[in-house]
């Protein structure tokens, strides 16, 4: 975890040993993905590690928590030349809220900016307090670009797992968290699993949530098809019934209906509205229906929205979904008395859906990075907001002389009693406190000056 460009994709890129760059739009992580290492100790025992990534836009607060909670151990990225920034101390409270240990890994030593010693200061200032300065949290200086260092950052993995005595049973049946699931097109409703604890095994049913699956198709994180795995692996398991919640619970069961009951027991689970989102009924709404490619980005994207959302107008989801866009959600955007927007992320526009879009007159947004997504929503929202006319005196006359009325014009005599009249302002009438009529200054005379401050005045309303 740590601030955006402090180099969490290239430390784990380095830790993969890859040489190919993380497939990603735009630079962002967008994907709580998960990766398994080996790491040979300077012991010379080889350790398995398993790396989640999780992304550093703020956007992903939402997963980012998670990430903490499905992690038994966090890595603060920060780097040497920057140091402390917002979102190293945004990851820092899902770290601490979530009580797990942290490592700190000083980042990009090799840069010519790079200072470890005021990276540790900037990090002591903010009440990180590692080792050597006031505190007890190991921090270890890397490049995440040559490697140096990186060996030793996996050593204190090791060690401090030893240390917090963070141990499992394989003879268990296997529990932990769903991280990612989506439908694909080919294979059918997909999820990723991390496995805290226990064994999962073919021939065996997964139950997360209200979705279940019988294990049949397992797959490392390599993609390569599996019969067993146990913690901490994550696996991918192919075949659910509905798309398992991103951050549920999972459990394993020898029988399928110990695996119902489980459903059946989250079925009968009394819901609870959400009370939490109180909108104030004068706000305006800008409909819109939202697809993304996967359980966690669908989140990320719902909580972008819901935080660029104002007193005055919001985005009202109508829908959201995963999987392409289709016409399904142009019929569901025109349905409305006022058409609904329909966003992609990360995710294609079926053709159908397409030419229905054109002869419907819908508006189709794709994007593949959150906060382009954010910066055109925030967008239209600022179009779509009601202007508020505000009314704000700039003067008082007092009518002394309706000198003609033609029509609708008349020319009045006045005197100005607090303030400024000038010319083009409107004018409301008021008789004692009733207000009698309006109009605007179309002339303004005093003794020939187009402005009137106090004094006896020539004031012609409409
Ligand atoms: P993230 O947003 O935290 O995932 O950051 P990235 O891994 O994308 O890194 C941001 C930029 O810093 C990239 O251009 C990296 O090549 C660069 N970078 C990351 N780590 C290092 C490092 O240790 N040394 C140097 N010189 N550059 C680094």
């Amino acid at each position: 975890m740590g601030h955006i460009d402090h180099g969490k994709s290239t430390l784990l890129a380095y830790i993969r040993k890859s040489t190919q760059p993380l497939n990603e739009a735009g630079g962002i992580t967008q994907h709580v993905s998960a990766y398994e290492v080996e790491h040979e100790s300077s012991e010379g025992k080889i350790h398995p590690i398993t790396f989640i990534d999780t992304p550093g836009h703020e956007a992903f607060s939402g997963i980012r928590q998670r990430g903490a909670h499905v992690a038994v151990i966090a890595i603060l990225v920060v780097s040497a030349e920057d140091g402390v920034k917002p979102q190293t101390l945004e990851a820092l409270k899902s770290i601490t809220d979530s009580g797990i240990p942290y490592i700190v890994a000083i980042n990009k030593i090799d840069r010519p900016e790079a200072n470890v010693e005021r990276t540790k200061q900037s990090l002591a200032e903010h009440e990180i307090y590692i080792e050597g300065y006031g505190g007890d949290i190991p921090a270890v200086a890397i490049s995440a670009k040559t490697g140096e260092g990186v060996p030793e950052l996996l050593d204190m993995i090791v060690l401090v797992s030893e240390i917090q005595g963070l141990v499992g049973d394989r003879n268990k049946l296997g529990t932990g968290v769903v991280i990612e699931s989506n439908r694909d097109v080919k294979k059918g409703v997909c999820a990723t699993c991390i496995i805290k604890d226990g064994t999962i095994r073919k021939g065996m049913f997964i139950a997360a949530g209200k979705s279940i699956a019988p294990v049949r198709i397992m797959e490392n994180y390599k993609g390569v098809q599996v019969a067993e795995a146990s913690f901490s692996s994550p696996v991918r398991i192919i075949g659910w019934d509905s798309l398992p919640q991103v951050g549920s619970n999972f459990a394993v069961y020898e029988n399928k209906n110990d695996a119902l009951a489980h459903v059946e027991q989250e079925n009968t689970r009394v819901m609870h509205p959400n009370t939490n989102t109180t909108y104030n009924p004068d706000t305006a709404t800008l409909p819109v229906i939202i697809k993304a490619d996967a359980g966690g980005s669908l989140e990320a994207v719902l909580y972008e929205i819901k935080k660029i959302t104002n007193d005055r107008i919001r985005a009202e989801v109508v829908s959201s979904g995963i999987g392409t866009i289709s016409e399904n959600d142009i019929q569901l955007a025109s349905a409305g008395t006022r058409h609904a927007i329909v966003i992609g992320f990360n995710t294609k526009v079926d053709s159908s859906a397409k030419h229905l879009a054109e002869r419907n007159e819908i508006e189709i947004k794709t994007f593949d990075i959150i906060y382009k997504l954010s910066e055109w929503l925030a967008d239209m929202l600022e179009k779509h907001t009601p202007k508020i006319q505000v009314k704000e005196s700039t003067g008082r006359a007092k009518i002394l002389k309706l000198f003609s009325k033609v029509k609708d014009r008349q020319i009045i005599g006045g005197r100005v009693e607090t303030g400024t009249i000038k010319l083009g302002g409107q004018v409301i009438i008021f008789r004692r406190d009733a207000e009698i009529g309006e109009g605007k200054v179309k002339e303004l005379q005093q003794q020939k000056n187009r402005s009137a401050k106090s004094g006896p005045q020539l004031i012609k309303p409409l």
